[in-house]
């Protein structure tokens, strides 16, 4: 078997010779088969492709029955075969027989062979089949081998992706459509955008994969490392890089993989094995990617973005291509569309031409869709399979209110989409209009509209919206793209620039409030069956308090000689708050101690977002500053609904009896206490619940920034007498339908009411 090792070169040359001759793609496939066999010494060689369904079905043999081809068909994970396709591992055994998983297949005559090697045929991530040895002996395959089989079956995939093998891999022929298409998926960001598609970082071509000198192609490899390193350093030293400190972090963890060992090594091994630089690093990205989409645990998923993104900036340097062109590239209204994306990438894009985004992989949480609404694209998440059906330069319309994507869309259409943008473009005209004007209603309250908030890059939006505050600074976002977590410094600087942007406008800085549907993939964070319910936000924080003592150290830090606002985040009972208050004390003293500027004033204040609180009003008004209403998960947990749940999230609401009288409670105490209390959950940028919340005696509510126009719009055409009084009777006769008498008093009056 010694003659396998090292022979990989022979073989890769033969199979290239092979796939240049002008047999049928069946005839090249069972040589290919022989040859592989022949090789690498097995009496055994098959392919299995992969069907739609996921079933593998036996496509060529050396070696096994021929009457077997096209008829063994292995179900979506049955049979080692099935299990190498799952788990996108490669499995080697002296005796497949005495596996778990082994499924006997008497068809195909392979009794007399107990040794068997299989390896996953991928391509850009996707299973396209699975690539096996067998040998009659009970032999254990050497780790050179296995190297040796992978480095085939990516030749082998890449084969398959030419044009006159593509019949053998159905996904592939149903590829492309030119028609229109329509596809669905979940809308992340409520706004609406046409353009052409911007493939993200269109993967280059790998087209020379076999190394005629494997010397030259080490050599290429370090200079494209070298490279990749020294634009990544330039990257950080720029200026603007080192003021955005999100931005900084993702570019810092890019840095450390760029040196990372294994990578190298990986990447050092393909080309020993006779690839090319660039199939290698192909091979390398489609093995680790594989296998990291398929682990469970976020911290590898998240590491996903980072190595797709450094291979694709390499295989772009290989290539001669600027990593850095993107921005330049957007001469007119561009959608980018990305299987998924890294955080930093989207940051690289100009933002002047970008007016949509749509991911294959992203849903609410993930980072990528943080950003993107932080730069207001419009964006859907989850639509599988879109890749496929696009080319750059497609038009495409896409619905962040509903998730539709619309691909080259017929003129019907374009035409209704064109409508809608200007809808739109009108209404952002005519809020624009309303930014500096405060929000009075007709008989002279003032309701304060803040904006939430939670990434440096959010802050723009306090000029553009006409936001009165910061009501809501969710300092977890920052964290949630870190790749690290991050240090006192950092956080220092980032509050501190938010501080000075809001100049006189407060800022109400949230503390950490992790858990749940928000993870720090850094963090290891054990399974949880209710994470909503679980260890979380001032949970972890009193548990953890050096995290927690961090941030409000450097919260200390950042507003020396400024007002200093701390929220904490799902209190459920009194002495959470005071176990906080402790540990925020310490920190004062400690700050002190170092003579160093104090804030002005120091106010702290709960959310209420447990209903326990809600029967603890009494004693937390002698011990909080402020309030504020987090309805998102208010509402979740009094009506025990998973928010994150699409099945169940929008099943009751929040303009319900229910619902109303649990706020109105927490309302009528916070005046008797003459407490201020904002409300700053989702609720509060409808304009209809907005008008609900007034009529409640709420007359300080926080939103996201593109809620500001439309709510200020509602409060200048209410009367707040009057809806205080009317929604006091909706309560006071227990109406069941309180949403359908809101629309209709809206309507009477002329109150300007979007999205009704
Ligand atoms: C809320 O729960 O309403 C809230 C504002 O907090 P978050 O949405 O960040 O959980
Ligand atoms: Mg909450």
């Amino acid at each position: 078997m010694s003659q396998s090792i090292g022979a990989p070169r022979v073989l890769l040359r033969s199979l290239r010779e092979i796939m240049a001759t002008k047999e049928s793609a069946q005839a090249r496939l069972n040589l290919i088969v022989s040859q592989i066999a022949a090789n690498m010494v097995a009496e055994v060689s098959s392919i299995y492709l992969r069907r739609p369904d996921g079933s593998l079905v036996l496509y060529a043999t050396k070696g096994l029955r021929e009457a077997a081809v096209h008829k063994t068909r292995l179900a979506r994970g049955e049979g080692l075969v099935g299990l190498i396709a799952d788990e996108a591992k490669p499995l080697a055994l002296a005796d497949a027989a005495a596996h778990s998983a082994y499924s006997h297949q008497p068809e195909t005559g392979e009794d007399p062979f107990h040794a068997f090697l299989g390896v996953p045929i991928l391509r850009n991530g996707h299973m396209l089949g699975v690539l096996t040895l067998q040998n009659a002996s009970k032999r254990n395959y050497m780790e050179e081998e296995v190297e040796a089989l992978q480095t085939v079956a990516m030749v082998l995939a890449e084969f398959f992706s030419s044009d006159d093998m593509s019949e053998l891999v159905e996904a592939r022929s149903e590829r492309v459509r030119f028609g229109p298409d329509r596809l669905v998926g979940v809308a992340l960001y409520p706004s609406i955008a046409m353009g052409q598609v911007i493939l993200h970082e269109p993967r280059v071509a790998v087209t020379r994969l076999i190394a005629d000198e494997p010397f030259m192609e080490m050599t290429h490899l370090e200079e494209a490392l070298d490279k990749l390193r020294t634009g990544i350093d330039e990257m950080l030293s720029r200026g603007d890089v080192a003021r955005a400190g999100e931005h900084r972090d993702v570019l810092e963890t890019y840095r450390m993989f760029a040196h990372d060992q294994v990578w190298v090594n990986k990447l050092h091994e393909g080309i020993e094995t006779g690839l090319t630089v660039e199939a290698s690093v192909e091979r390398t990205q489609n093995e680790m990617r594989a296998q990291m989409m398929r682990s469970r645990d976020p911290f590898f998923r998240e590491r996903l973005h980072d190595l797709d993104d450094l291979s694709n900036r390499l295989q772009r340097i290989l290539a001669g291509l600027s990593i850095t062109s993107v921005g330049e590239e957007l001469k007119q209204n561009s959608v980018l569309v990305a299987r998924t994306m890294g955080p930093a990438e989207l940051l690289d894009y100009d933002r002047e031409h970008l007016v949509g985004l749509v991911l294959e992989d992203a849903g609410v949480s993930a980072h990528v869709t943080i950003i993107a609404r932080a730069l207001g694209l419009a964006t859907v998440g989850g639509v599988t399979g879109i890749i496929d059906k696009i080319q750059p330069g497609d038009q495409m319309a896409v619905n962040g209110l509903t998730g539709k994507v619309h691909i080259r869309p017929s003129d019907k259409i374009t035409g209704i989409y064109r409508q809608k943008i200007k809808d739109q473009a009108r209404q952002s005209a005519f809020y624009e209009g309303l930014r500096t004007r405060p929000a009075i209603t007709l008989d002279g309250q003032e309701v304060s509209l803040g904006m939430n908030a939670g990434l440096e890059i959010d802050l723009p939006h306090l000029d553009q919206s006409g936001a009165s505050s910061i009501g809501l600074y969710r300092t977890e976002l920052h964290f949630m793209i870190s790749e690290r977590l991050p240090r006192l410094k950092e956080l220092q600087a980032s509050y501190a620039n938010v501080l000075e942007t809001a100049g006189s406008r407060p800022v109400t800085f949230r503390t950490l409030d992790i858990g749940g549907d928000k993870i720090l993939p850094y963090l290891r964070h054990a399974h949880e069956e209710n994470p909503a319910l679980g260890w979380r936000a001032i949970r972890f924080a009193l548990d953890r308090p050096a995290i927690f003592r961090t941030q409000v150290r450097a919260l200390l830090q950042a507003s020396g000689g400024q007002n200093l606002n701390i929220l904490l985040p799902m209190i459920a009972d009194i002495w959470e708050i005071e176990q906080a208050r402790e540990l925020i004390n310490r920190e004062i003293t400690h700050h002190q101690k170092f003579d160093r500027e104090m804030p002005v004033q120091i106010k702290v204040g709960t959310m209420i977002e447990v209903p326990a609180l809600i029967w603890q009003l009494e004693p937390l008004m002698k011990r909080v500053d402020f309030l504020s209403v987090g309805t998102n998960d208010l509402l979740q947990f009094l009506f025990a609904v998973d928010r994150s749940n699409m099945n169940v999230a929008h099943r009751f609401d929040p303009l319900s009896l229910p619902f109303l009288n649990a706020l109105a409670g927490i309302q009528k105490m916070a005046q008797k206490h003459e407490m201020p209390v904002n409300v700053c959950g989702e609720m509060a940028s409808r304009p209809l619940e907005a008008m609900a919340l007034v009529g409640l005696g709420f007359n300080s509510l926080s939103m996201a920034p593109m809620a500001i126009g439309p709510v200020k719009s509602m409060v200048l055409g209410l009367d707040a007498k009057e809806i205080r009084h009317f929604v006091a009777q909706l309560l006071g006769d227990n109406v069941l339908n309180i949403r359908t008498a809101l629309v209709r008093y809206a309507q009477q009056r002329h109150i300007d009411i979007v999205g009704i």
